[in-house]
């Protein structure tokens, strides 16, 4: 079997010219050619291939023939411990002799200073495999790359302004630990009354006599919980009221709790104990831990009350991570499924060739080539973005280069804010329509344990759930795409107007389909905003005397933008379509040979965000209402019932 990297053109166009490699290079080599550093990116990037060339091998050789097992035997709770199995245990041995974990962090640290973004194709290439040995590989990388993020942005870390090289950090010990594969780390945010609402989280975190940091309260559904270092998000300011949603995030602080101590003598000494391991529908060789901390030793991250906006750095760098694990679920599905059909017959020939078959696998396979697109756009402009930003706060050399890498910088993480939620929510919705479709394909043998296409549906599940549910994603993309609007309304009536114009006019008809979509999207943004302007005009003339002066501040998000919240689901999936369509028109235009992939993928987004627009500004508020409505109703059912 050719291993995962080599089998896949579309991911070697990204490595051979979909990525401005060169680009990169400055942020990533302070001085190229000198130390240790890569003489120039083709040497850097062939290395980097090397690189996804060998994880490719290692996913399909050494873990997929072992993901039903690692399914089957899950994980073992015993002695307060949880435990993998021999065989998990040894993938991550070799995974770890692969110097993995540290990929992305400094060499003086460890690591081999590569860029986040071939962490983010090693986590496809081993989700493809197995989910569960991908999702607690990210529990390496992740929290070492996060600890020392943490630190510069606190002032814990001196850098020699020269060459960029780590000479201190406060977690060094802890950053090494994990590059060396012996500890890894966890996010623990979800508490029993609490998941998406961070405002309600109680866990609360106190300063005993000695001034010194305790963490007490409960989380639960904590993946790779049973590690050694704990980011955990805790109460550590009062809260006025209970229903302050911005005093409740305010009161949050962000702390790293070391679950325990091995001794010399081998003992281990707990300060977090772990409760259970959770019983799961799927990902079942994923650690997925319930905990208890009680009066556990704490170290503050940065300032108090900062915990939300640390969190939500830390969790937007874990959505992209998500995302690439979706497409490497969609491309085993997609691969899976393709095979199948290839050997199965029914009425007198092979399934793919059955028109709806045919067209499923189509389907899936130019799906994943938009949402790798979208993915691999976002990363670049990720990692050019927190790198400008470090470099300008720490490394620039005056004042004015200071102030245009972290304008360029900030330019960068727009984009990235933009593009994150779409991915998140797209590639994880996408996954679980692709492994169901996959099942499909497989009839009466796909519903069976035998076959592994069961298994891809139930690890597809948990995608649009965590690190963020797909609800919460197209509030965010809704809430910070209408906030644009609303600050540039002008900017925006230009490019409604500019996309309308360009639907007709251009020349080439594939830029005329994307100006199609855009002003889908577009004309759904203003339809969304009249509504809602309107409504708020509604109820200010309800008012006996309405208080028109400063009636633009008097927003309030519940109350004022139901009807937007209503629509946010439908809002994103055309936001979605948009980018995807965008970042490939501009793949087309540099790389002629890639136009056949955007016409294949317009086909199929035009239809759909044309249905998404029409439900957006068909439906009527009184839908909402009436929705509102029939919860009201079920509730007064089951009280009456009690
Ligand atoms: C396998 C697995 C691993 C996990 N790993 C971790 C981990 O490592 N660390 C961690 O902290 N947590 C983890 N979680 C928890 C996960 O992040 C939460 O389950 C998730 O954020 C949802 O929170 P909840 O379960 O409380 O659901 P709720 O917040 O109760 O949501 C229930 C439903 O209501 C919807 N909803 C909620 N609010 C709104 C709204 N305003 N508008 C519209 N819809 C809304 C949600 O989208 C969802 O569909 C994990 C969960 C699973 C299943």
């Amino acid at each position: 079997m050719v291993g995962y990297f080599r089998d896949n053109a579309d991911l070697g166009y990204y490595f051979q010219h979909g990525i401005d490699w060169a680009s990169l290079m400055p942020v990533l080599e302070l001085a190229p050619g000198s130390g240790d550093g890569f003489k120039d990116a083709a040497e850097a990037v062939q290395l980097y291939q090397e690189v996804a060339e060998r994880v490719g091998d290692f996913a399909a050789h050494e873990v997929t023939p072992h993901a039903a097992e690692i399914d089957r035997e899950g994980v073992r709770f015993a002695k307060g411990e949880a435990w993998f199995p021999e065989r998990l245990q040894s993938i991550f041995d070799k995974v770890a002799a692969l110097g993995l974990h540290g990929l992305t962090l400094p060499r003086e640290l460890g690591g081999m200073n590569a860029p986040m973004l071939l962490y983010l194709v090693n986590c496809e290439l081993l989700a493809r495999a197995d989910i569960s040995v991908m999702a607690h590989y990210a529990f390496h990388t992740g929290p070492a790359m996060a600890l020392l993020l943490f630190s510069l942005q606190e002032g814990s870390t001196q850098l020699d302004v020269e060459s960029g090289r780590v000479e201190a950090t406060r977690w060094r010990a802890a950053i090494e630990e994990i590059a060396r594969g012996e500890a890894w780390g966890s996010m623990d945010i979800t508490e029993p009354g609490a998941g998406s609402d961070m405002a309600a989280l109680r866990t609360r975190a106190e300063l005993d006599d000695q001034g010194r940091w305790r963490v007490t309260g409960e989380k639960v559904f904590i993946t790779s919980g049973h590690g050694k270092y704990h980011f955990v998000l805790a109460r550590s300011e009062p809260l006025a009221a209970a229903d302050d949603l911005k005093a409740g995030l305010a009161g949050l602080s962000l702390f790293l709790v070391p679950a325990y101590q091995d001794e010399p003598d081998g003992r281990r000494t707990r300060f977090v104990s772990i409760d259970r391991v959770e019983h799961k529908l799927g990902h079942n060789g994923s650690a997925t831990v319930a905990l208890r901390f009680d009066g556990s030793p704490a170290e503050l991250i940065g300032k108090r009350g900062d915990g939300f906006r640390q969190m939500l750095e830390f969790m937007n760098h874990a959505r992209l991570s998500v995302g690439f694990e979706s497409i490497g679920l969609c491309e085993a599905a997609l691969r899976l499924a393709r095979a199948y059909a290839a050997e199965r017959r029914s009425m007198g020939k092979p399934i793919d060739q059955h028109e709806m078959i045919a067209d499923y696998l189509a389907e899936m396979e130019i799906e994943i080539v938009s949402l790798r697109a979208l993915a691999m756009d976002a990363a670049y402009h990720d990692e050019l973005g927190q790198k400008k930003l470090l470099f300008g706060r720490h490394l620039a050399r005056d004042e004015a280069s200071r102030v245009a890498l972290e304008r360029e910088a900030r330019a960068h993480l727009a984009r990235v804010r933009r593009l994150t939620p779409l991915l998140k929510y797209q590639a994880a919705e996408k996954a679980v329509e692709m492994t169901r479709r996959c099942l499909q394909i497989h009839g009466g043998n796909g519903y069976m344990r035998e076959y592994p296409a069961e298994k891809l549906v139930r690890d597809a599940l948990v995608m649009p759930i965590y690190e963020g549910t797909s609800q919460i994603q197209a509030l965010m993309a809704m809430k910070d795409t209408l906030g644009a609007v609303l600050k540039k309304p002008r900017a925006f009536a230009q490019r409604l107007a500019g996309a309308r114009l360009a639907s007709l006019s251009r020349l080439d008809p594939l830029e005329r389909g994307v100006a199609r979509l855009q002003h889908l999207s577009l004309s759904a943004q203003q339809h969304l905003l009249t509504r809602t302007f309107a409504a708020k005009i509604e109820d200010l003339r309800r008012r006996s005397l309405p208080p028109w002066h400063g009636w633009m501040k008097d927003w309030d998000p519940k109350r004022d933008f139901g009807f937007a919240m209503l629509h946010a689901e439908r809002l994103i999936r055309l936001l979605a379509d948009e980018a995807c369509a965008e970042i490939l028109l501009g793949q087309a235009r540099r790389h002629p040979e890639r136009r056949v992939l955007l016409e294949r993928f317009l086909e199929r987004a035009e239809p759909r965000a044309r249905f998404c627009h029409d439900e957006i500004t068909t439906r009527r508020r009184a839908r909402l209402e009436a929705a509102v409505e029939v919860t009201h109703h079920a509730l007064v059912d089951k009280l009456a019932a009690e």
